[in-house]
């Protein structure tokens, strides 16, 4: 009886969620035929790593040296790297858009339920912000797996971390200096403008899912995206670069993220509160 219903159930429905997944992305189906694909190739000495064969020599070189810059502020901003992501790079819009659906931004990543992550480069993804912020997408997922990441997140964390390393929206000094009392005080004017005064901020509450961080016009992206930076530059200056690693293992260990952020937070507050009595 068992038997029967693993076939006739259980089997059938192990071989269609895969093949339905791939048929409603056909992006990621030729994500995953990349190593396969014409016009494409690997860069040499850079595992996972491919070209499309319109990128100039000038534009090869420039993306491997983005991809080590990239993968080294990745190494120092998490403590090690642990992504297995494979880079797919296309100069043109056209090409772009055959693996990053809707084709829009610089740079876009796909995680599957099974744990290949894909990260796409477009016209305006050669350059080490764009790659190190999908490479910080790519760390959480590699940390936590995609349900996770979807059930647990907030899309504000998930974007707001990707930020710390994408110096077009932060600065450097949040992260790379050793922690300081100093740090916390980071003034407004050190993170770099944006692209557009906005001055008004959302609600974290408001930005919890894909849906209500992208769901907007452009103007409601870039004040997510701002949103998002201010908040997680304000935790990290706080309780310092350890705390990224601190909070992705609790969540692994199944602590919710609301708690464990807050948590951190207060720990560090109290540990400040403690050594200023100290000193005095
Ligand atoms: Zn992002």
């Amino acid at each position: 009886m068992r038997g029967n219903v693993f076939l006739r159930y259980v089997l059938p429905a192990l071989i269609a969620l895969p093949i339905g997944f791939l048929m409603l992305y056909p992006q990621l189906l030729r994500c995953m035929r990349i190593a396969d694909t014409n016009g494409y190739q690997a860069l040499p000495g850079l595992p996972n790593v491919y070209v499309n064969q319109s990128a100039t020599t000038h534009q090869q070189r420039q993306f491997r040296r983005h991809v080590l810059t990239a993968r080294d502020r990745i190494r120092r901003f998490w403590g090690d790297r642990r992504g297995q992501a494979t880079l797919i790079y296309c100069p043109k819009q056209a090409d772009y858009e055959q693996y990053c659906a809707g084709g829009e931004g610089a740079g876009c990543s796909i995680g599957t339920p099974w744990g290949d992550a894909y990260l796409i480069l477009g016209p305006d993804g050669n350059n080490a912000d764009v790659i190190a912020h999908e490479l910080c997408h790519d760390e959480l997922f590699a940390r936590l797996g995609w349900w996770r990441v979807k059930r647990q997140i907030p899309q504000w964390f998930n974007e707001g971390l990707a930020l710390m390393v994408d110096y077009r929206f932060s600065s450097p000094l949040t992260w790379e200096q050793p922690d300081s009392s100093l740090q916390y005080q980071l003034p407004r004017n050190t993170l770099n403008p944006m692209p557009h005064a906005l001055h008004s901020m959302l609600k974290l509450a408001d930005l919890e899912t894909t849906r209500d961080f992208f769901g907007g016009d452009y103007r409601h992206t870039m004040l997510a995206y701002q949103t998002s930076a201010e908040e997680v530059t304000r935790w990290l200056a706080l309780v310092g670069r350890s705390g990224v690693p601190a909070l992705t293992n609790a969540i692994a260990e199944g602590k919710p993220f609301a708690d464990t952020y807050q948590r951190l937070e207060r720990e560090k507050r109290s540990a400040q509160k403690r050594n200023g009595k100290r000193n005095l």
